[in-house]
Parts: C-alpha cells; structure tokens; sequence
C-alpha cells in the first residue's frame, strides 16, 4: 500500500506543488496533502485506507453527500448515451429551467429569465463582468477585499480563499491596466461604496459581490447591505453581479437571494458547485434582456467545447432534484450542532473565538469580536487554526486546510457522522489553545 506521503512526493515531480489547485497542498496547515480513493455519504477514504468525516464536500458540490446513488445513477445512465455531442441536450433546457425556476422570492420578479451554462465558477464570473461590460459600454468593476471570484484576471486582486490563504495581495501575472480596471474596496461598507460610486460612478460597468462571503471564512452582509448595493449601482446605471457560486442551492433552494432578510434585485447571478452536483459545471442568469446580448443573439462573445456537457447536466439535475425541504432540514440541523458544538469546545478551552453563520454556512475565526471585513478577518489570531486542523485530522475529520474557507455539510451528515466530530472538537480547541 502506498501513503499520503509517498503519493505526495510523486505528485510533486508532475505538478507544481503537487496539486492542481493550490489549497489542496495543505501548506498553511503545515500537514501532509490526504490524497483520496473514494468517497460515500459524509466519508473519504485516503490511500492509506483511512477513513474520514469530510466537512470540505468537494468545496460545496457534495451537498448531498457524496456519490448520492441517484446521482451517481444520472451520470452512469447518461454516460451510457454517449459522454458529450457538441450540440444541444433536452437536458440542457431542464436545467435552465429548473435553475430560474428556483431563483424566486414571492412577491418580486424573479431574476433568472435566461441561464447560460459553462463549466467553472471562473467562467460564470468572467462571462458576467464581460456581459456588464458589453452592456453598459463601460469598463470598471467593483469588488470587495477579501471576496473570491474565481481566478480570472480581472477578479484576482486582494481576493480570498486561496489567495488568502497564500497571503498573496493579488497575481502575478496580470498586466497592470487590466488590474486597474478593478476597484476593490472594503466590504460592509456602504460609505465606501458611495464613494467610489461618486467618484468614478460613469465609467463603473457593475459591482460584483459574493452574496454572503465564505472565502475569507464567513463574513455575513449586514442587514440589508445587498439590496443598498444594488439601489446605488442602480442609481448610476450600473449593475449588480451577484455571486452565488458557493452560496446558490446551499443555503436554501433559492440560495441567498432567497433568504437575504431585505429582498433586492440583482442584474445577473452566478452559480457553481452544488448546480454540478460534483461535475464541471457552472451558470449565469439574468434577464432575457440581458442574458440575450450574449452571441450567439448578441454582440458578447462566450462559448464552450464542454458547455451543458450531459453527464455534468444529468448530476446537476438529480442533485437539485434531491434537494427537497427535507435535505435542507437535516443541513441546516447538523450546521448548528456541530458549529454550537465547536463554539462550545473552543470556549471550554478557554480560546477567543467567533463562530460566524450564513445560513447552513459557518466557520470558525479566532477574533475577539466578529470580523465583518478583510482587515479584520486577516487580524485574527489565524496561527491557531493549524493546529486545530491537525487534531481533527488525527481524530478522523477532514475540515477544510484553511481558517478562510467555510465548512460545508451535506444532507448525509447523519447522527453518527455529526457525533465524530462533535466528540472530535474538544481535543482541537485545546490544540489551538496551545499555539
Ligand atoms: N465564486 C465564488 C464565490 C467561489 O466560491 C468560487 C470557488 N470557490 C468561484 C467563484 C470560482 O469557482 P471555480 O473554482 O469553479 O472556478
């Protein structure tokens, strides 16, 4: 049998750093990289035949656990009918349609008139920021320190999760006129979004904003903060891209639009992850207004080889179809227990902490008051998180290897699942206590 470590030592001589995306290298939790041969219900299995309670869900697809057997029989079945054609699906259509048919709240117009679907998260953000460009006829963008957009040039600067995580302030690589084609400004912070509106407000083509941050670690909007957004955007003839890639299908069947306490009208939505069901595969929507200046009705240009690729369609479709009340109950359940319970441990321990919650989303920050910004995220007390993830390592639970990045549950955290890492927690606060 081979071990984590032997695999990682390979996997550096063929890919930089071992990995094919860079939190996966483990390197802020100074531990070796796990590398995975399967997975089932709320456990992954490493090569070394270790068994773990995984709270990283794929980073947010798996919310049905993983390898749902009705997901699992959607893909098996469609592969059957050949892997991709090139051409459009009826399947395609369902999706789309299944898609806008969940993005409502009573009482306001529905957003998503037109879904395009692409195969990464990057994509849908980069297509949005390219579809607000096209039709505003303006260049700038907004974004918020500390927010994740995917890795496309433009969304790079002072960006979360694994950016972060390196501590890196943006990419190289990124020609400067293109990075000054972004405004970032501080989140939660509706003076300093009037200001860069009043400033630059008629060159601004959109502000893109992840509807409730979880690559920073959970930061909730404040009350209200979306919809002011969208009312100033709105009032200098910009729009709103509101993010959901990590959020939409997660923290309710209509993602957080739909549990935003101040109801407001984002111009185009993003998603990802969970509308994959764990295969590539991504979306935007928006309007049939603006959603139809995209190519091939208009002059936005977007286009993809693996686009609406069936076995992708036929996981998304199944796992949005198991996503009933009932799943998001029992989601909703085991993400209060087990964040009361790390809440609980933590203050056992005597450890200064938050353990801050968006919907079924939650992680834990190691500030004395909660952190409501990049800035006071990054002043945390960031160090003791390592620790702390080993010792839920060491005791069976996979958490994901970086204090920005949320912990995803899923609907198979069952009683039993939840107990491990429940009975986990203490043993990890005091490590943490320790640093
Ligand atoms: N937006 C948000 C809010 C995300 O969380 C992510 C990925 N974590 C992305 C965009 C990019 O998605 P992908 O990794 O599929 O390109």
């Amino acid at each position: 049998m081979t071990t984590n470590a032997q695999e990682f030592a390979r996997a550096r001589g063929a890919m930089p750093g071992g990995v094919n995306s860079p939190v996966r290298a483990f390197g802020s939790v100074h531990e070796t990289p796990r590398f995975f041969v399967s997975a089932s219900g709320p456990y992954v299995t490493d090569v070394e035949g270790r068994e773990y309670v995984d709270l990283v869900g794929s980073w947010g697809p798996a919310i049905l656990g993983h390898a749902h057997p009705a997901v699992v029989k959607a893909v098996q079945d469609a592969a059957a009918h050949g892997l991709g054609f090139g051409a459009s699906t009826p399947g395609e259509t369902e999706l789309a349609e299944l898609i806008a048919g969940r993005v409502a709240r009573d009482g306001v117009t529905a957003p998503v008139e037109r879904v395009r679907l692409v195969s990464t998260g990057t994509e849908a953000t980069m297509t949005a920021i390219r579809l607000a460009r096209g039709a505003t006829g303006r260049d700038l963008i907004v974004k918020f320190a500390g927010h994740y957009h995917g890795h496309s040039d433009g969304l790079l600067a002072e960006a979360g999760s694994g950016v972060a995580t390196l501590a890196m302030p943006g990419s190289a690589g990124v020609p400067a006129p293109i990075a000054a084609q972004t405004l970032v400004i501080r989140y939660n912070d509706l003076d300093a979004v009037r200001e860069v509106f009043a400033a630059r407000g008629d060159d601004i083509a959109a502000v893109i904003v992840e509807a409730a941050p979880a690559n920073m670690g959970i930061v909730p909007p404040a009350h209200g903060f979306n919809a002011a957004l969208a009312d100033i955007a709105h009032a200098h003839g910009a729009l709103l891209i509101l993010d959901e890639v990590l959020t939409g299908f997660r923290v309710g069947p209509a993602g957080w639009y739909g549990i935003d306490p101040v109801p407001f009208s984002p111009d185009l939505i993003t998603f990802g992850k969970v509308v994959g069901g764990g295969l590539p595969l991504a979306a935007l929507g928006g309007s049939a207004a603006l959603m139809e200046l995209l190519a091939p009705l208009g002059p936005v240009y977007q286009a993809g080889t693996l686009s609406g690729n069936p076995l992708a369609v036929a996981a998304g479709r199944a796992t949005l179809d198991h996503l009933d009340a009932d799943a998001y109950a029992r989601i909703d359940a085991a993400a209060t227990t087990i964040a009361d319970a790390a809440a609980s441990a933590l203050s056992e321990a005597g450890v200064t902490h938050v353990v801050q919650r968006s919907g079924n989303l939650f992680s834990i920050q190691f500030a004395d008051t909660p952190p409501v910004d990049y800035d006071t995220v990054k002043a945390q007390e960031a160090f003791r998180y390592a620790p702390f993830f080993r010792a839920m390592l060491a005791q069976g639970v996979s958490l994901p290897p970086s204090v920005f990045e949320a912990w995803f549950v899923s609907s198979a955290h069952d009683d039993a699942a939840v107990a491990r890492i429940v009975a986990a927690l203490p043993a990890a606060a005091r490590a943490a206590g320790e640093a």
